[in-house]
């Protein structure tokens, strides 16, 4: 059965006051973008907050997340964005409760614009590589100029006491050049309360940094950095920190493999819940589709002619909800499926063949999923021997 869309990501404007050159939004294959009105209108916004309000009802939703995405977001005024989010609030129903949050590059976020987000109580995620200058050398504007230190000055506003309450996290991508308890420790510095690891996307015909393309095989050896990258924050984090700040992936991880849910999209069985509204009112799958072919997150649907009801129909919605039975059958044999579930849907895209494929990050999803066991069965057991397969 259809499991209805608890998260919204409205793209209030589709264009980037940065140019970072590995970005799925500008630099993938789709293009589509090039294509969509530069900001929403008033009128996409007004018929989103509706057809959001009419989902909330229709499924007795007890609270919905709103994400103010772009392109970048503080492109758009924060009273107008304020607006938008007072719609919604307007249109559900009573006792749901609407969690908003702008997911900004921080270049713009000046302390008149955090006021305003938080008079509206909009939170805000920040988008970086790291926590120092070198991390974030992929983060240039359109001139070509580092923006690191905007990003910086952002960081620092959103930490102060006084801003601490409307600080969402901070959502890093992982870059192998970089030292993974360098970027850690440097994150740790900006003090957010929530911190998201991401993987870079990336799929079997169009490889992330760093890793083969080829033929999907889980049995052949593969190089895990991505594995090695994680397993060595995981091990500050979980030996210092755990307490202090969250993790989702590894959160996420620890869960599965205790047995108990987890929502999220990096891991897992559960049904995938987000959806897109793109600036002319487009209802899409979310943009990491986007790495794998021109037009893979469209859906022929809209905000003006259908409701969301509609999209929870489409067969790409459909895949994503459908647990193990969609899977790979390498995957639906593996004895991970329940912790790994594929992974990422993105990544396991492969040209020709669609999206039943294991992760392309298959072997690094083991290393790092054997590594988390490990160190749980430890904590549980501090005397007990290393498990056969269970890499520290
Ligand atoms: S479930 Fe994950 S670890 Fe297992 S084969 Fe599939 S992608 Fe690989």
């Amino acid at each position: 059965m259809a499991v209805p869309f608890r998260q919204f990501v409205v793209k209030v404007n589709s264009r980037c006051n940065l140019a970072c050159d590995y970005c799925y939004m500008y630099e993938a294959a789709d293009q589509g973008w090039r294509r969509q009105p530069v900001t929403a209108a008033p009128r996409t916004l007004r018929r989103t907050a509706q057809r959001i309000g009419e989902h909330a009802a229709t499924h007795r939703l007890s609270a919905v997340s709103v994400v103010l995405h772009g392109g970048e977001p503080l492109l758009t005024d924060p009273d107008d964005l304020g607006a938008f989010v007072h719609e919604v609030r307007a249109r559900v129903p009573a006792g749901c409760a609407v969690r908003a949050t702008v997911q900004t590059n921080g270049v713009l976020l000046t302390e008149r614009r955090l006021r305003a987000l938080a008079g509206h109580r909009i939170r805000v995620g920040l988008s970086l590589d790291g926590g120092l200058a070198h991390h974030n050398r992929h983060r240039i504007d359109h001139a070509g100029r580092p923006a690191w230190a905007g990003i910086r000055r952002a960081a620092r506003l959103l930490a102060e006491p006084g801003h601490r309450a409307g600080y969402a996290g901070v959502l890093c991508v992982i870059d192998l050049e970089s030292d993974p308890v360098e970027v850690y420790e440097s994150l740790l510095r900006l003090d957010p309360p929530a911190l998201a690891l991401l993987l870079p996307h990336g799929n079997w015909t169009t490889p992330p940094p760093g890793l083969p393309g080829g033929l999907p095989d889980p049995a052949a050896a593969r190089p895990t950095p991505y594995g090695d990258w994680l397993c060595a924050v995981f091990d500050r984090w979980w030996r210092d920190d755990r307490r202090r700040v969250r993790i989702r992936l590894f959160q996420e991880c620890v869960a599965l493999l205790l047995g108990l849910p987890a929502a999220g999209e990096a891991l897992g069985l559960q049904p995938f819940d987000a959806v897109v509204v793109e600036t002319d009112g487009s209802i899409e799958q979310v943009d990491a589709l986007k790495t794998a072919y021109p037009g893979a997150t469209e859906t022929g649907l809209d905000v003006f002619r259908h409701p969301f009801d509609a999209a929870l129909r489409h067969p790409g919605v459909v895949a994503r909800q459908d647990g193990r039975a969609a899977l790979a059958e390498d995957c639906q044999r593996c004895p991970l499926v329940e912790v790994c579930g594929a992974g990422h849907y993105a990544h396991r895209y492969r040209e020709g063949h669609g999206f039943r494929n294991p992760s392309v990050y298959c072997a690094d999803l083991q290393r790092l999923i054997r590594h988390v066991a490990a160190a749980l069965r430890r904590a549980a057991d501090p005397e007990a021997a290393p498990v056969a397969g269970a890499a520290p």
